[in-house]
């Protein structure tokens, strides 16, 4: 079974578009979608209707998507992230602002053995940005094979008898194998608002049966999401982020 995996998709349609033009190349069976559809992005509505659409959808919540779907945002969303889920909000149809409000939350079983999270498995929430809470994550959970988004980063932490080590998963079509005995948690970086210095849109292909990770990274029409952003009156600087990936 060969999955295509999807996280932070953050309501740019440009990207997401670019990013289903590679993978129907590709070729994928189900898709797995870590959280925050929404957020920041001027295209909210039409991501969600977009990736419902999408062949065997197994999908968790992110915070972005809480928050637009009208849970109280948490303290922790920076300003302009708080301006653009109000803005989303009120850019969401009815069935799309339901469609988020039912996500489940992660930890989600996809297969035996393998889990989703939009966080950590430690809490839906958490950023995993160091070895140590890697290391915490693997303890909170049994499982071989675990995908997490949040940090838009891209990369896989592996744990080898007890020492866990991070991963940097750079450029397009890197892949990596996995270890009969390893486990591992994948990020596989953002589609929409990519923060590793490469502005490319980032997805991942995850083939169960070869044991197989590949990060592809795509260009897209970076100008015209900066554009939507600026016109829909969002945060400037969420719009100039995306033309260099930070
Ligand atoms: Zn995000």
């Amino acid at each position: 079974m060969r999955f295509l995996v999807l996280s932070d998709l953050h309501a740019n349609l440009e990207a997401l578009t670019a990013v289903l033009e590679r993978a129907r190349e590709l070729g994928w069976d189900r898709t797995l979608a870590l959280g925050d559809l929404v957020g920041y992005g001027a295209d909210p509505d039409v991501v969600v209707e977009a990736t419902r659409r999408l062949p065997g959808l197994i999908i968790v919540r992110g915070n972005h998507d809480r928050v637009a779907s009208g849970e109280r945002p948490s303290p922790d969303l920076g300003p302009s992230a708080l301006r653009a889920a109000v803005w989303t909000r009120r850019h969401l149809s009815s069935e799309s602002r339901e469609f988020l409000a039912c996500l489940p939350p992660g930890p989600l079983v996809f297969t035996p053995g393998g889990i989703l999270v939009h966080g950590s498995p430690v809490d839906e929430d958490d950023y995993l940005l160091d070895e140590d809470e890697g290391a915490r994550a693997f303890q909170a959970l049994d499982f071989h094979v675990g995908f997490f988004g949040h940090t838009h980063l891209p990369g896989s932490f592996v744990s080898r008898r007890e020492a866990v080590a991070w991963l940097d998963i750079a450029g397009d079509g890197a892949a990596f194998p996995l270890g009969e005995t390893d486990r591992h948690l994948i990020n596989p970086g953002s589609v929409g608002q990519p923060r590793d210095g490469d502005p490319r849109a980032s997805f991942a292909i995850y083939d169960d049966h070869a044991r197989q990770v590949t990060i592809h990274r795509v260009p897209y029409d970076v100008a015209s999401a900066r554009r939507k952003i600026l016109e829909a009156g969002l945060p400037a600087a969420l719009g100039d982020r995306l033309l260099h990936g930070i």
